[in-house]
C-alpha cells in the first residue's frame, strides 16, 4: 500500500484544510493537535509524502531527515518546553494506533507526563 495523498495532513500541507501554523520551513510544518492530550500538544510533519518513520527513514533524503529533526528541536524550543522537558512520540503502523498515515511526531509537554505507556 502506497502513500494516500488524500490523508488529512497531506490536505493541510496543500492548504485544503486550515491549521494554525506554529512553524514552517522547507522541510517541516508544525501545528497544534486538534485533540490535545497535554497543555502543550503540537504535531510536526515533514513536507514530503512519507507514511511513517519507517518510510521516512528508508526513503527520505539526508537533507530532509536532518531538516525535519532540526525543525522538531526548534519547535520544542519555540514552545518553551526545551528546559522543562517534553515527550516526543511517533506512532507507526497498526499496533501503535497510528491514525493519520503521514509521518508526524507529537510534542507533548507543560505537565508531568507520567509513565511512558498507558495501561491497556
Ligand atoms: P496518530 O494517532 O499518531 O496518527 O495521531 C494523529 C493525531 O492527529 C491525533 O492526535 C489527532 O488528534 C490529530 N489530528 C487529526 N486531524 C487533525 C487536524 N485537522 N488538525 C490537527 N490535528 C489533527
Amino acid at each position: 500500500m502506497g502513500y494516500d495523498s488524500n490523508n488529512i495532513f497531506a490536505r493541510i500541507l496543500r492548504g485544503e484544510i486550515p491549521c494554525t501554523k506554529l512553524y514552517e520551513d522547507e522541510f517541516a510544518l508544525a501545528f497544534p493537535d486538534i485533540r490535545p492530550q497535554a497543555p502543550c500538544h503540537v504535531l510536526v510533519i515533514p513536507k514530503g509524502p512519507y507514511m511513517s518513520i519507517q518510510d521516512f527513514g528508508a526513503a527520505a533524503s539526508p537533507a530532509e531527515i536532518t531538516g525535519f529533526f532540526r525543525a522538531v528541536s526548534a519547535v520544542a524550543a519555540q514552545l518553551g518546553v526545551a528546559e522543562s522537558g517534553y515527550r516526543l512520540l511517533a506512532n507507526a503502523g497498526p499496533d501503535s494506533h497510528q491514525e493519520v498515515p503521514h509521518f508526524h511526531v507529537h510534542i507533548l509537554g507543560k505537565r508531568k507526563l507520567g509513565t511512558l505507556l498507558a495501561v491497556p
